[in-house]
């Protein structure tokens, strides 16, 4: 197989057992859409794929089970020593296919990955997240249907669905449930309820390792997660020029033949050019830089609350400079490795050095980090491109989260582990470079400050306001199914300007 994107990058599926209506499939991520439907038991499994040319390794069917998967494995050969010798499933969804058959629900404990799958077998619809939750995943169930879909707008015009267990509700879209990250809900297709089983949880505990084992047990995964993420052409980094990216870019340029393509972004007011150029000569990659003028930027603001459909403030500013980088990067579907993520199981935003306060934040983020949908798929997918995050690797997660704090800050750096284990690969200025967040090197959280000040929000209320802002724009293009390119950021900031003030003075 030799295409770049995984099978499917999204699915709409409903199983029913009367013939209910299933809503038509609106999706942000772009793509071609492949239907289904099936009947078998008494019960019709209805899917529509989003992919880029080649759905069927996406769904599986065999002996009264049907698997339906987005996004891809990255363990396969470890889950293909599972199998009876000579089985070769054809794609990610037959061998969960395999595995369920092999495991049940357990078969979800063993996948490392980047995917949301669903799986029908008689009465059960089991509906299963990665580790890490990285595509997001969306349910709605009632007596006799289960419905998921991996964006949430997909199932507004669902009817309204019972409560699922341990599912956070999502804003405006009445009985419609997020999965939570690295579980299974098993759900009774007759009652639509069921069980949550949990299938990864971050380790609590610290390991203890001498400084070159450290070392050479972060680099070594860091390889390998790369390795099993590049396709068959050449992938695309996106590099900031900070410690993470450019590990991932020097790593891919190691383990690729042909050239590596890096690509950076930065606006009219705030750009990391100069460092990341630095990156791209060191490794000889064919280097792109991309100036987003700060009025697209903000511009983009409804875009990425449609991608992300997250409501934190915080979360949509960080992934706005992104998302309009990604909407900016034509031709066909690209393979995009991202440094995503490494400072939260490195502590990488701690800039003391006490490690108690260290561990705290780390657990606190490690904690907290579900629901936030800051790892989605549809940010690049908006674009028709598919991006993966090295660092949330399940194996370089584990590894990386239980690491003892000493090995992550130490002699006065931040990150000393992976600093230390990149030295030979990267200029030695790349290694020590202080983190910069993409909010704060391209300018985004002051750009976006500015407009609520110009339209006469005080200093104490920004924070509210963004956060009111995002709420407007979520129930915009999510709630509403407004498209993004049809609502203007301005307007959706007087307006909520507006109420703010009235909501401040007394009547
Ligand atoms: P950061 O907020 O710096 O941790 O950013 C997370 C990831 O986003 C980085 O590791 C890069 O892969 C990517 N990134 C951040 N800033 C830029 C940028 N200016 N241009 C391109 N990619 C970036
Ligand atoms: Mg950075």
């Amino acid at each position: 197989m030799t295409h770049t994107l995984p099978a499917a990058t999204g699915f709409l599926a409903a199983v029913h057992q009367d013939g209910s209506q299933v809503p038509r499939p609106v999706f942000a991520t772009l793509g071609a859409l492949a239907d289904a439907r099936e009947e078998h038991g008494g019960h019709t499994l209805h899917t529509s794929l989003l992919h880029s040319g080649a759905p069927d390794g996406a769904r599986a069917r065999a002996g009264g089970v049907a698997v339906v998967l987005a996004g891809e494995l990255y363990n396969r050969a470890e889950l293909w020593s599972l199998l009876p010798p000579g089985t070769e499933p054809a794609g990610d969804a037959e061998l969960v296919l395999a595995l369920f058959d092999r495991y049940d629900l357990h078969a979800f404990r063993l996948l490392n990955g980047r995917f949301a799958a669903l799986v029908h077998t008689g009465g059960r619809v089991l509906l299963a997240t990665d580790h890490a939750g990285s595509v997001p995943l969306y349910a709605s169930a009632a007596p006799g249907r289960v419905l998921a879909a991996t964006e949430a707008k997909a199932l507004r015009t669902a009817p309204a669905g019972r409560p699922l267990p341990a599912a956070r509700p999502v804003r405006r879209l009445p009985g419609v449930h997020q999965v939570p990250a690295g579980t299974v809900l098993d759900l009774a297709l007759g009652s639509g309820t069921g069980t949550a089983h949990r299938t990864w949880a971050p380790v609590l505990s610290r390991r203890i390792l001498p400084e070159s084992e450290a070392v050479e047990t972060v680099r070594r995964s860091l390889e390998h997660a790369i390795r099993v993420r590049l396709g068959a052409q050449a992938p695309l980094v996106v590099l900031s020029g900070g410690i993470d990216s450019s590990s991932v870019a020097a790593l891919a340029d190691r383990l690729t033949s042909g050239r590596v393509d890096t690509v950076s972004m930065g606006t009219d007011e705030a750009d990391e050019f100069p460092q990341a150029r630095i990156v791209a000569e060191h490794l000889g990659t064919a280097h792109r830089e991309i100036t987003v003028p700060t009025a697209e930027l903000l511009r983009r603001l409804p875009h990425a609350v449609w991608a992300a459909e997250s409501l934190d403030p915080d979360i949509i500013e960080y992934l706005l400079p992104l998302t309009a980088l990604y909407l900016r990067l034509d031709g066909p579907g690209r393979r995009i490795l991202t440094g995503y993520g490494a400072d939260i199981p490195l502590g990488g935003m701690h800039r003391e050095d006490r490690l108690p306060a260290l561990d705290t934040a780390l657990a606190h983020d490690m904690e907290t980090f579900d629901g936030l949908n800051e790892m989605s798929p549809v940010l690049s997918g908006v674009a028709g491109h598919w991006s993966t995050h090295p660092y949330w690797d399940r194996d370089v997660l584990d590894v990386l989260v239980c690491l003892e704090a000493g090995l992550k800050r130490r002699y006065g750096q931040d990150k000393w582990v992976l600093r230390a284990a990149m030295g030979d690969l990267l200029p030695a200025q790349t290694v020590i470079r202080p983190k910069l967040g993409v909010h704060e090197g391209s300018g985004t959280t002051s750009s976006f400050s500015r407009l609520l000040a110009a339209a006469g929000v005080s200093e104490g209320r920004v924070h509210q306001a963004k956060r009111l802002v995002v709420q407007e724009l979520f129930d915009l293009v999510v709630a509403a199914g407004r498209h993004p390119d049809d609502v203007d950021t301005e307007r959706t900031v007087h307006q909520v300007v507006d109420r703010l003030e009235r909501t401040a003075q007394p009547a």
